[in-house]
């Protein structure tokens, strides 16, 4: 590629991003961070999305070795993808093929628009997944990327209600961990205190609560369940604290209602979130406004049409585009960043959208039900699919079994799938009642055979990070 049409292209992507990031240092209004893009027609949002997909086709084609290809060997120019209307002609992009070009390109691949010319002058750092599905895929950032990140998560939290005034306490530890380190610059941005809780034992962070009284505590849900308990053993009830938020990330919490019943009524605050992935950073992904429930009882979470396109597909029927209304998988195409933007990227969370206006006055699409996990995460048992959220759901709704629980899927020696669940209660001696009625709330919302055991209190370990309750020991 050469150096002039990569460069230019760059110029000119970043400047429509620049032309359009509206109030980026300093709220814009008391309600909305950026007034004119949260409330903007349906219209205007389209036309931004159209000016942004415009430059970013030609930049990701001139910067990227990994988009050139697939252009190439789709048969496509830039050209081809203009507007919103383009995007189904693009196949989207899904973690495997992301995977593959790492393998053949370590130790960056060539997906992203960041090169080691931008790294050696103005890196600023990188963002690896997990790898616990096969090789890591990593992202650099640049110092831009960080601007633009500040004001895309500010926007978010000033929806959720972070504001001059409120203190955050962010129990994470700083490991590569795109939420935490997220949330912590856009707070310094915002002009927020934010109290660092990594590092520390749970009855430490208790007594941070007790003596730096924060009014959002924001860490991942499991914590905050861990938070509460030892908060109760030294003596203290969680709902008098001066927390009034709960801030949760890194997990699904607020779209599963039995673990935000239990959240709620135990700290006696209000369960609101970011849910995102680390390729379509640097951004929160969804997030929550002023009405995070609807009156139906319905979790809503916002996503920003401005700076990034969200689209439902149908991964049974070719990744067609799913109408409004109906169920089907995330795809992001990101255009607010300089390192990371994608076109159609799979982040493959199931969520049916809607993009009537929210009672908060914002216009942008907002998922129903929140996001209860990954496609990846689908577990198939005898052919019914179902997701760990739905068996979280119906454990935590049974009162009295702890909160931290164990799925076994396993092979029976005449060959037939089960899954067996342990969950912890103080009546483990004599269970069948707790058998019972944990088995009544998991089969009314998934047609499964269950077993269940139970096991005295505190037998599992309390989880600090994203909690790993599955064990899948099928016969394969
Ligand atoms: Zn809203």
């Amino acid at each position: 590629m050469t150096e002039d049409r990569a460069a230019a292209t760059r110029r000119a992507y970043m400047a429509v991003l620049e032309h359009y990031r509206r109030d980026f240092a300093a709220p814009g209004s008391a309600e909305y961070w950026s007034p004119s893009l949260e409330t903007a027609s349906r219209d205007e949002i389209r036309a931004i999305q159209n000016a942004k997909l415009e430059k970013l086709s030609p930049f990701l084609y001139e910067n990227s070795a990994f988009y050139r290809r697939r252009f190439d060997d789709a048969g496509m120019i830039p050209d081809d993808i203009r507007t919103v209307d383009d995007l189904p002609k693009w196949r989207p992009v899904d973690k495997k093929e992301m995977v593959a070009d790492m393998a053949a390109h370590p130790p960056w691949g060539t997906y992203t628009t960041h090169d080691d010319a931008i790294w050696n002058s103005r890196g600023w750092t990188i963002f690896p997944t997990s790898g616990s599905t096969g090789t890591p895929r990593v992202f650099r950032y640049s110092k831009t990327d960080l601007d633009y990140w500040k004001w895309a998560n500010s926007r978010a939290l000033w929806s959720l209600g972070a504001r001059p005034g409120e203190k955050v306490f962010l129990v994470v530890g700083f490991g590569p961990h795109v939420w935490g380190w997220g949330v912590l610059h856009a707070l310094a941005h915002m002009g927020v205190p934010c109290i660092p809780g990594g590092g520390l034992t749970a009855e430490l962070r208790c007594n941070f609560i007790l003596r730096y009284r924060p009014t959002i505590l924001a860490t991942l849900p499991s914590q905050l369940l861990r938070l509460g308990h030892v908060m109760r053993d030294l003596g203290h009830d969680p709902t008098q604290t001066s927390v009034t938020k709960l801030f949760t990330g890194g997990e699904p919490a607020a779209g599963i209602a039995a673990t935000r019943r239990r959240l709620e009524e135990m700290w006696g605050a209000e369960v609101v979130e970011f849910y995102g992935c680390t390729e379509a950073s640097p951004h929160s992904g969804g997030f929550s406004c002023s009405h995070p429930v609807r009156d139906d009882g319905t979790v809503q979470t916002h996503l920003m049409e401005d700076i990034q396109v969200w689209e439902l597909c149908d991964p049974d029927n070719d990744m067609a585009v799913v109408p409004e209304g109906g169920r089907g998988i995330t795809v992001c195409t990101n255009m607010n960043s300089e390192s990371s933007s994608h076109l159609r990227f799979v982040v493959g969370d199931y969520t049916s959208f809607d993009t009537a206006p929210c009672a908060c006055g914002r216009t942008h699409v907002r998922a129903l039900g929140g996001f209860q996990g990954r496609a990846d995460d689908l577990i198939n048992l005898r052919g019914v699919k179902f997701y760990p959220s739905v068996v979280e759901e119906g454990v935590r709704a049974v009162s009295g079994v702890g909160d931290e629980y164990m799925v076994r899927l396993d092979t029976t020696a005449e060959g037939i799938d089960f899954m067996r669940i342990e969950v912890e209660h103080a009546d483990h001696a004599g269970p069948d009642g707790v058998i019972a009625a944990v088995r009544n709330a998991v089969t009314s919302r998934i047609e499964v055979r269950v077993e269940v055991d139970v096991v005295p209190p505190d037998t599992f370990p309390k989880t600090e990070m994203k909690a790993k309750r599955v064990e899948d020991r099928r016969g394969k």
